[in-house]
């Protein structure tokens, strides 16, 4: 039994004792007062999916936007989420019996993904660029999970010391507040009031009216808008100078790069952002990969937990 808790979407997954992934269910994030909401619905959700006696069930293993706290198994503290030490699991806990189990999303992605490959190499590397930016190591056959389960925060990386963009996560200068799907749209405002990009084609008008998403951005570069052009000559660099540095830091065999932006551009990622790697590049680059299972890496990752009974990843205080 596995789930995937992430800002606007709970996925819970129920697998066999082959991991074949044989029912999954998806539902909203509660949004009001999620502290309650949130452990409520993911006992809901497992009691629909198991549908029949609960004492069939091993364990369940979660994968959760993050801080987390894994012992206690809760989220401390996430950007998205209004509140703080959600306690994922006392509500479960309190209708069963069975092992429970937490990983940061990304992290349980990593594993997720390593899974599968591993009879080809022990050293693997998952970063997804999407909403937000983020990552997760197995290194040695082994997840690098810190002293919380909080490491490869590789989003809160920084990149530009002047801090010229906050994060959502307060900090200044941090990678995702440059380019991640969210934050891309605020960092064009921003250029275009300064007068770094010109304002006077398309990207600045439609900023101006209506606002922009991150999918507009990109088609008004396809588009050739020449602001776009600008700003893209920056991107190239904010998106391969930070997967330089999470290379140079890991030093992984194989780099598994996944996420909505990077899947939806993907001409733009492998003819403009990997082959300029090598301009922040230490070490030789690693082969770089798709995504096995996609949007259900995190909860392929959870469900590991429970299937190896990952003991790094096992829930102490439910
Ligand atoms: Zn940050």
């Amino acid at each position: 039994m596995a789930a995937d808790v992430g800002a606007s979407r709970i996925r819970v997954g129920l697998f066999d004792e082959s991991l074949r992934l044989l029912k999954v269910r998806v539902s909203e994030t509660p949004r009001e007062n999620p502290v309650e909401g949130i452990p409520r619905r993911l006992r809901e959700m497992v009691v629909e999916v198991v549908g029949g006696s609960l004492d069939s069930v091993r364990g369940v293993g979660v994968a959760s936007i993050g801080l987390i706290d894994h012992r206690r198994g809760m989220i401390t503290h996430a950007p998205n989420i209004p509140g703080r030490d959600v306690r994922l699991f006392k509500e479960l806990s309190n209708i069963m019996e069975a092992e429970y189990f937490l990983l940061n999303d990304c992290n349980a992605a990593a594993l997720g993904e390593w899974w599968p490959r591993r009879r080809e190499t022990d050293s693997l590397t998952y970063i997804t660029i999407s909403t937000g930016i983020g990552g997760g190591v197995v290194d040695k056959g082994r997840l690098v999970l810190g002293k919380d389960g909080n490491a490869v925060e590789i989003g809160h990386i920084v990149i530009d010391p002047s801090g010229y963009m906050r994060c959502g996560c307060g900090g200044v200068g941090h990678w995702e507040a440059y380019c991640s799907g969210a934050n891309l749209p605020r960092y064009v405002k921003r250029l275009l009031e300064d007068g770094v990009l010109p304002s006077g084609t398309r990207l600045g008008r439609e900023a101006e009216a209506r606002g922009l998403t991150s999918e507009r951005i990109y088609r008004l570069y396809y588009e050739g808008d020449e602001a776009a052009s600008k700003l893209f000559e920056r991107l190239r660099d904010l998106y391969s100078s930070g997967i330089a540095s999470v290379i140079n830091s890991f030093d992984p065999e194989i780099l598994v790069i996944g996420g909505s932006i990077a899947l939806g551009n993907k001409g733009f990622f492998s003819e403009e952002v990997y082959p300029r790697l090598g301009k922040y590049l230490v070490g030789e680059p690693p082969k770089i990969d798709e995504p096995i299972h996609g949007e259900h890496a995190p909860l392929y990752g959870a469900a590991l937990t429970v299937h190896e009974d990952i003991e790094d990843a096992r829930v102490r205080e439910p």
